[in-house]
């Protein structure tokens, strides 16, 4: 059986950005992946959004890692010369009671440190955007959008140059905990089996499947596994905002809203469609309830403009309508089983984290 000093089982953003930590850190560092190349799955299907760290209970694990996450990111893209845009974000109330919950949002993103978060009147909100139709709106400056691939290529780039190795078509099938360490198989076309001292389970969607795998783990360290996807629409022909346009959130979402890639195409989404399989296609009618509640901030919408574009499934820890929602990493200090960590319910903002989650699994290692 080869031997190897650390293993990440998924090369999503989440996976490449520990495995470069442990690479730059000094560690042995394999990556196997399933599929035929690095960030294919949610690490692809996602809205590219720099997040802030507006919406998170405060000391989450989501408000910490994002807000951490957002401020290395940007210094990181910054360093690097990588695409991305500071474009800004407004919040935006259509309604006099909407406008009265603009206050409590910005109240809480300030208890997550983002302090930087402005309450505009609708005519200085309609002075940013024209095309804007509100009430109120609050300015979010520090979100912006990322190339998520130009990213994840650095971090594997990076982690490549400090002798990191990434081994795609290669599923982790299962394993064991051993007194010597975390023995694995893998199927694909070349078989292996592989000891390692460190065993990192990144592997998104599949996370919680793979810690059921893993002989001598704890059954009861390993939470329960929902999906809900989320479909994306595209505005086919031009559109007229500049930054990306959020409605006051619903209970359960984030509303229909607006935002942009770093050509300036608009989309809207992602809604929320509970799954038990994983089916990428969209489904065209779910796009008819996107239009009442675009209108709403943006009255000129066109009919028949919304396009069907592609989704992306959240890896979810609870299920449909519970509370505590958040990332839950745990190493051997948590569930005190020698090597493993395991990452589950990485969903947004874990692009934005995936910097402050790596630097985090880290310094548990
Ligand atoms: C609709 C949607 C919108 C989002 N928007 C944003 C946003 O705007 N901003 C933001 O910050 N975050 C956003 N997110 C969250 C973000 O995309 C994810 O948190 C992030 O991509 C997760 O990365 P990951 O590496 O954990 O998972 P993934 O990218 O899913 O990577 C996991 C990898 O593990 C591999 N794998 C699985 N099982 C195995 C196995 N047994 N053996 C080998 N390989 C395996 C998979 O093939 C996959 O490549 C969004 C998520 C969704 C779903």
């Amino acid at each position: 059986m080869d031997e190897v000093d650390c293993i990440v089982v998924g090369a999503g953003v989440v996976g490449l950005a520990i495995a470069r930590a442990l690479a730059l850190a000094g560690r042995e560092v394999v990556i196997l992946e399933k599929a035929e190349s690095f960030g294919t799955e949610t690490s692809a299907r996602n809205s590219e959004v720099i997040h802030a760290g507006i919406y998170y209970p405060q000391g989450s694990l989501m408000a910490r890692f994002c807000v951490a996450g957002r401020k290395a990111l940007y210094a990181y893209l910054g360093e690097r010369g990588l695409p991305h845009k500071r474009c800004g974000k407004l919040i935006v109330a259509t309604d006099a009671d909407e406008l009265e919950r603009l206050a409590g949002i910005r109240t809480r993103a300030a208890a997550n440190g983002v302090v930087d978060m402005e309450l505009l009147s609708a005519a200085e909100a309609q002075t940013l955007e024209p095309a804007l139709h509100c009430t109120g709106a609050l300015l979010s400056p520090s979100t912006g959008i990322i190339d998520s691939h130009a990213f994840m290529l650095s971090l594997l780039g990076e982690a490549e140059a400090h002798g990191a190795m990434l081994a795609c078509n290669t599923p982790v099938l299962g394993g064991r905990v051993t007194a010597s360490g975390v023995e694995i198989e893998t199927g694909g076309a070349e078989p292996m089996k592989l000891r390692c001292k460190l065993f990192i389970n990144a592997a998104g969607l599949g996370a919680q499947a793979l810690a059921r795998r893993l002989e001598g783990f704890l059954a009861e360290r390993i939470p329960g596994a929902w999906w809900a996807k989320g479909n994306y629409f595209t505005l086919a022909g031009r559109q007229p905002f500049a930054r990306l346009i959020y409605p006051v959130p619903v209970p359960g979402g984030l509303g229909t809203h607006l935002t942009l890639d770093l050509a300036g195409q608009a989309r809207f989404g992602p809604d929320v469609e509970w799954v038990e399989e994983i089916d990428y296609q969209v489904d065209p009618r779910r796009g008819d309830s996107f239009y009442a509640a675009i209108r709403r901030y943006w009255p000129d919408l066109p009919d028949g403009a919304l396009q069907p574009a592609y989704s992306g499934v959240r890896p979810k820890i609870v299920p449909p309508g519970a509370p505590g929602q958040d990332f839950m990493i745990e190493g051997p200090r948590d569930h005190g089983v020698a090597g493993v960590v395991n990452l589950f319910g990485i969903e947004s903002p874990g692009l934005t984290s995936s910097l402050a989650i790596a630097e985090h699994v880290a310094g548990m290692v």
